[in-house]
């Protein structure tokens, strides 16, 4: 027997709407190009992104066809998610940060319609013109005033609005109507799209919201510096206008001097990003003494959020949410929202727990497989590959038959490439990567784990441990590391401060001293990169 309830289609514009009608006050607060900060309302951004849906009619985008983004956070990158989501075409989201190869691999694969660019990356697409389709057209997000010299015969955003309707009737279709497109980094081969629907990106805002609901209070100001041009910003942009939050779009200006500026001057309370954004947080943090005004939660994803950096956070009082998750994933699989009695712990013992990856969010399911394909218990010591299924996870990738046949298995589960482990209370412990992990003498070691204890050490800023042949070994293990202050720890004064934490043969074989550590498009440490830098590097014990 079937319910007898109504089957409204999930869409995103039911967002913005609501966002408009339930909280008229909060705002989005952006950082802009054009050099000031930009305020406007939820109702005023409604009026904008009406008047914008009917500018991209006007330019001919239809239903299906994909709309690119390539620009900061702020509140026009803002008002595109709605304006082209809205109307059922498709918002691709571009990484200004791949390299031009990806980048023309991208836009040619997406066959984008239409390119949306900040004033910033303008020469970006300049220099890959003619590689891209003929047709491709270009609006450059900014008013004429601002709009610079270019060679794309660019139109103007703020011109595109000028006259246009301040309503618009939003179509109503399926709600498994594509949405948004957002490419996997691809460290090996081509990057492969994640297609989000209407249907799994409100079911994920919904998702999001619960996991905010319970630290972020309504009104709050949330400082998204994870990109919206990756993986949707989380999120963000989709859950905290469904719970009055006000946005803080920071713009180009992602180091901790801006950021604390920033957070200081708008009373950010809540702010997400990935580690290495942090700790250039962290460096101005202790440099100025104190924190940014109202700055009481961060949430730290992306990469394992190393132990030193939650234990400094939350010593000044500012909540830890460590979260995991993937492109593919849309991205949330986990956060770290904790139980009373995990804050309640002795705060050595808090910490340990906030450095694992956190409960699963609902509607993502996870198992753990062992190398036989058999699920192991979630007990916290069976280890093996993560795997999940849910609403919000693809089942394949846009246009590429090859990698959808392998994307999910026979029962729909999709295979994450992590290694991990469940414990009894459901927290995730992400042990690695698969291609990360470090092989020697037929034993695993995490190199999560050994950053995370290298790290703690006073005289590291920061490090990666790789692996590196050996031939009786297998791998053995090396940290590069970056040096805090100006003398660097000998390696047996690193060994012993470590030793407390591994058995001998677990510890790094040498260490080898860098100015900085490469970084992915995404703003994590590319092991890729190391490994490639180091290819001739030779083991003391080889030399
Ligand atoms: P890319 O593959 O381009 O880096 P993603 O952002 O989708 O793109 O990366 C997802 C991967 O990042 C996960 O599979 C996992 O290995 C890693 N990751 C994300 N969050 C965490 C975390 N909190 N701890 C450890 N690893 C993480």
């Amino acid at each position: 027997m079937k319910g007898m309830m109504q089957h409204r289609p999930l869409l995103i514009s039911n967002i913005l709407e609501y966002a408009a009608e339930a909280h008229a006050k909060a705002e989005i607060i952006s950082v802009r190009t054009e050099g000031d900060i930009h305020r406007q309302t939820y109702p005023q951004t409604l009026r904008r992104v009406y008047q914008l849906a009917n500018a991209l009619q006007g330019l001919g985008v239809q239903l299906g066809d994909r709309v690119a983004t390539l620009a900061w956070n702020g509140y026009r990158h803002f008002e595109l998610y709605y304006a082209i989501s809205g109307q059922g075409a498709v918002c691709h989201t571009i990484n200004p940060r791949l390299s031009a190869e990806q980048l023309i691999y991208i836009v040619n694969h997406a066959e984008d319609k239409l390119i949306f660019v900040d004033t910033t990356f303008v020469p970006i697409l300049q220099a890959v013109r003619s590689e891209l389709p003929a047709d491709l057209r270009f609006v450059i997000m900014t008013d004429r005033a601002h709009m610079p010299e270019n060679t794309l015969d660019a139109l103007c955003y703020e011109e595109l609005l000028v006259d246009q309707p301040e309503s618009f009737d939003w179509p109503e279709f399926d709600e498994n109507t594509a949405a948004g497109l957002c490419y996997t980094s691809g460290t090996t081969g081509n990057p492969k799209g994640a297609l989000y629907s209407n249907r799994s990106t409100v079911l994920h805002a919904m998702m999001v919201g619960l996991i905010m609901g319970q630290s972020i209070p309504e009104e709050a100001r949330v400082l998204p510096v994870v990109p919206l041009f990756h993986v949707n910003a989380w999120g963000i942009p989709y859950a905290s206008p469904l719970l009055g939050h006000s946005l803080v779009m920071p713009g180009g200006a992602l180091d901790g001097e801006n950021l604390f500026k920033l957070m200081d001057q708008e009373n950010v309370f809540s702010a997400w990003g990935v580690p290495t954004v942090w700790m250039g947080l962290l460096g101005e943090i202790q440099k100025q003494g104190r924190k940014p005004s109202g700055f009481s939660d961060v949430v730290v994803g992306g990469s394992a959020a190393p132990r030193k950096m939650i234990e400094t956070f939350e010593k000044m009082g500012v909540n830890v949410g460590h979260a995991w998750g993937m492109t593919e994933m849309s991205p949330i699989g986990t956060h770290g929202n904790m139980p009373k009695w995990v804050k309640d712990l002795p705060f050595d013992q808090m910490v340990d727990v906030k450095a694992k990856q956190g409960r699963r969010a609902f509607g993502v399911q996870l198992k753990i497989i062992d190398d036989n394909g058999q699920r192991v218990a979630h007990d916290g010591k069976a280890v093996g590959e993560l795997y999940v299924r849910g609403n919000t996870i693809v089942s394949g990738y846009f246009n590429n038959p090859e990698a959808s046949a392998k994307a999910v298995d026979g029962d729909g589960w999709f295979g994450t490439g992590d290694i991990a482990s469940i414990d009894q209370n459901g927290i995730l412990t992400i042990q690695d990567r698969s291609k990360d992990l470090i092989k020697s003498g037929g034993e695993w070691i995490s190199s999560i784990d050994l950053e995370n204890v290298a790290m703690a050490h006073p005289g590291i800023a920061a490090c990666a441990a790789i692996a590196m042949p050996h031939p009786k070994w297998d791998e053995r293990p090396v940290l590069v590391a970056v040096a805090a202050g100006a003398d660097k720890p000998a390696l047996d004064d690193i060994h012993t401060h470590m030793s407390e934490h591994f058995a001998k043969w677990q510890l790094p074989d040498d260490v080898i001293w860098v100015e900085a550590l490469p970084l992915t498009a995404t703003g994590k440490v590319s092991k890729l990169t190391l490994r490639q830098q180091f290819a001739d590097y030779q083991l003391p014990d080889l030399r």
